[in-house]
């Protein structure tokens, strides 16, 4: 049978065959992975850089496979999204994040507040989301505030998904909105202004080489410059150095994140990491 295949099919080549065979079983994987209790939500601390406290942090799902080991989001977000899982997943992470908001604000810091990655796709594909996520919130009797949402700039963009309507169902509840990989998307500036949004987030890759690279120097400062003018705060991504911290505590950054401070870590490290003497 798997010859009569290949006949059939002379134009795929033997790599493109490993690869469907390798997203078949991952996708099938994929589908008992929630009810199995195979994710994991990991939380990258967001420093305030005034004062150096951990005051934010960025909730960032980890698929641990009980034979592969741990798989990153980058391997099986697209697979969630080609198949819809995306939505039921993206709604577990974000009821865990809000759970771990409610602990977290009552134990340690009562304006902590957790951020939660949307997919496009999710946001397109499933027209309740927005008032779904907000209404989890009301029920749970907790603030709007205590989270926000990471979006990209492409979904700004797009006219279908009628991203106004969803982000003011986010803006009346509270919801913090937050732009992600800021810089690297089709980018148009008008719509900082159109849409009420909370933070900027400098990607990662204007993050880089900071100290000898004064394109991106110039790109981060700008991009801090703009984003106060237009009322916005600005979490920078990918923050490995002290080099890097001071240069963009410097020209005003708000916020960092990066390797710097900590990798994304499961709850009970990031208790250690964010408060070590109230964690005793
Ligand atoms: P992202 O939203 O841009 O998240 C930041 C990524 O950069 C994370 O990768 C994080 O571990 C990594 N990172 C943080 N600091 C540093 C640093 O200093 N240096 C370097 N080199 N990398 C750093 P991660 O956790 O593998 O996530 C990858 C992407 O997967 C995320 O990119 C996000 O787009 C997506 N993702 C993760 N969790 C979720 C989720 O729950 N829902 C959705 N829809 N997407 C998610
Ligand atoms: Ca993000
Ligand atoms: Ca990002
Ligand atoms: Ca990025």
């Amino acid at each position: 049978a798997k010859n009569a295949g290949r006949n059939r099919f002379s134009y795929f080549t033997p790599d493109m065959q490993v690869e469907a065979e390798r997203r078949l079983r991952l996708t099938s994987d994929l589908r008992i992975a929630l009810p199995g209790k195979q994710f994991q939500v990991c939380y990258q601390p967001i420093v305030d850089l005034a004062t150096g406290q951990i005051c934010k942090a960025e909730a960032l799902i980890r698929w641990l496979h009980p034979e592969r080991g741990t798989i990153s989001p980058l391997d099986f977000i697209s697979l969630a999204e080609d198949t819809g899982l995306i939505v039921p997943i993206g709604d577990w992470v974000f009821r865990q994040a809000v759970q771990q908001a409610r602990q977290w604000r009552g134990q340690f810091h009562p304006s902590f507040q957790i951020s939660v990655n949307m997919s496009p796709v999710q946001v397109r594909q499933d027209s309740l989301l927005c008032a779904r996520w907000s209404d989890y919130l009301a029920r749970e009797g907790m603030p709007g505030q205590s989270v926000a949402v990471e979006i990209t700039e492409g979904l700004l963009l797009q006219a279908e998904s009628k991203i106004d309507e969803k982000l003011l169902t986010f803006r009346r509840a509270g919801i913090g909105i937050s732009i992600d990989d800021f810089g690297t998307g089709y980018s148009s500036l008008a719509y900082l202004k159109r849409f009420d949004i909370d933070y900027l987030k400098i990607d990662r890759s204007f993050v880089q080489n900071l100290s000898v690279d004064e394109d991106n120097q110039a790109l981060c400062e700008a991009m801090v410059v703009l984003a106060h003018k237009l009322g916005l705060k600005v979490i920078a991504e990918g923050v490995e150095t002290a080099e890097q911290r001071d240069f963009l505590k410097a020209v005003g950054c708000d916020f960092a994140q990066g390797f710097l401070y900590s990798m994304p870590v499961p709850p009970d490290e990031f208790e250690l990491l964010a408060w070590p003497r109230l964690a005793e």
